[in-house]
This record gives structure tokens, C-alpha cells and sequence, in this order.
């Protein structure tokens, strides 16, 4: 009844065996087949990292999917980062099986297209916030939070006498803000540049904050 490992001879009686193999075969086989360096495309400017169409925070939810997609059909169950090391448990459904690995991820630089638009002083739209300047700067905060809470940006924020123009990356976000908000802004619209061979626009929202 007591099984031998063809590989290492070891026994059932004192071993897990997974099939035919004992448990430390098992593991070593995992180890074997998931054993490769993992690329992680890093933006240097933010530290966000690509999985694999978008950006997302440098964390380990987003780590382990990224190394997930590329160790199929194993799956790996991240406990920690320690520098370029992502330590863990690589799963193998089919035997049911587990075992311990830390892979070496090789970061590769790049800009991520907000960073990208944030360097050049991109926007879409502009707030022309005017009034008090107690009521133009809670806005103009607001505003700020809600772009970065959507992952877009303010590109610059310029005061002038009667009160602040906020430069904004993205038009859709601008517009969504002024409905959420229920501002009544006067709108404005600056040709821009043409693009895939249609005008297009900046977006002005006159705001007056009495
Ligand atoms: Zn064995
Ligand atoms: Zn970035």
C-alpha cells in the first residue's frame, strides 16, 4: 500500500503525495514550470503600474494580478513585496497542490498617459471661478478632489483679481462635475485644434459663487 516516489523514493507513509509524486516533487515540479522573472511596466513619475490596459496603485492586489496573468494556468496568492520580490504561494488546481515562491520582478520605466499630459500642461477645460475668495477657493478644492479622485488632473491653477481659473485635464469630467454639483455655469467654447480631422473644442465654465 505504501506508495514510492519515482522520482526521490520517498515514501507515502512519512510523505502528502499529490498522484504518484510526493509532496516535495510536487512542489519543485510547480517551482520548475513558474520559474521566470516578471516584467512590470512602472510609471515613473506617479509609481503606478500597468495591468495591463490601465494604471492602477503599486499594490499588492495589483501585482498579483499582473503576475497571475502570467504564470496561467497557475495561480499565485501574494503575501508580500520585499523590494524587487514578490513572495507567495504559487497554486496549481489541477493536483491541488501549493508551494512557496518569491519571483523577481524586473521594473521597466515608462510615462503613463496622465503623467504624460501632466508634463506638457494638457487640458480639456477651464473654471472661471469668480466671486468671494472664500467660496472660489472651497471650489476650486473641490474641484481638485474630484479630479484626482477620477484619476485626472488639474493641470494649473492661475488667481486673478476677482478670482481663480482651474485648468483641468479631461471635458467629460468637468461637464459630470458642473451636474453633480448642480452649477449653472456660462459656457464658452475655444477651438482648440483640429483632431482625427474634427474641430475641437476647449470648454470654458464660467462660474460666479455669490
Ligand atoms: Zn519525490
Ligand atoms: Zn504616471
Amino acid at each position: 500500500m505504501v506508495k514510492h516516489c519515482p522520482i526521490c523514493n520517498r515514501t507515502s507513509d512519512k510523505f502528502t503525495f499529490y498522484g504518484e509524486f510526493c509532496s516535495e516533487c510536487t512542489k519543485k515540479d510547480i517551482v520548475a514550470k513558474v520559474n521566470k522573472d516578471i516584467e512590470i511596466t512602472r510609471c515613473k513619475r506617479c509609481g503606478r503600474i500597468r495591468i495591463p490596459s490601465m494604471f492602477a496603485p503599486p499594490d499588492g492586489d495589483g501585482v498579483e494580478a499582473i503576475i497571475n496573468r502570467q504564470i496561467k494556468p497557475y495561480r499565485f496568492k501574494l503575501g508580500e513585496v520585499v523590494g524587487n520580490k514578490a513572495e507567495g504561494m504559487v497554486i496549481d488546481d489541477s493536483k491541488r497542490a501549493e508551494a512557496d515562491y518569491g519571483f523577481e520582478i524586473s521594473f521597466k520605466d515608462t510615462l503613463c498617459e496622465r503623467c504624460a499630459r501632466l508634463a506638457s500642461g494638457y487640458y480639456e477645460a477651464v473654471f472661471q471661478l469668480r466671486g468671494g475668495r472664500k467660496k472660489v477657493d472651497a471650489m476650486a478644492g473641490r474641484i481638485e478632489r474630484y479630479f484626482e479622485h477620477y484619476s485626472e488632473f488639474i493641470s494649473r491653477i492661475t488667481d486673478v483679481d476677482n478670482g481663480t481659473d482651474v485648468y483641468v485635464s479631461s471635458k467629460t469630467m468637468a461637464t459630470s462635475f458642473v451636474k453633480r454639483n448642480r452649477l449653472k455655469p456660462t459656457m464658452s467654447y475655444t477651438l482648440w485644434g483640429l483632431k482625427n480631422g474634427k474641430r475641437f473644442y476647449r470648454n470654458t465654465y464660467a462660474i460666479r459663487l455669490d
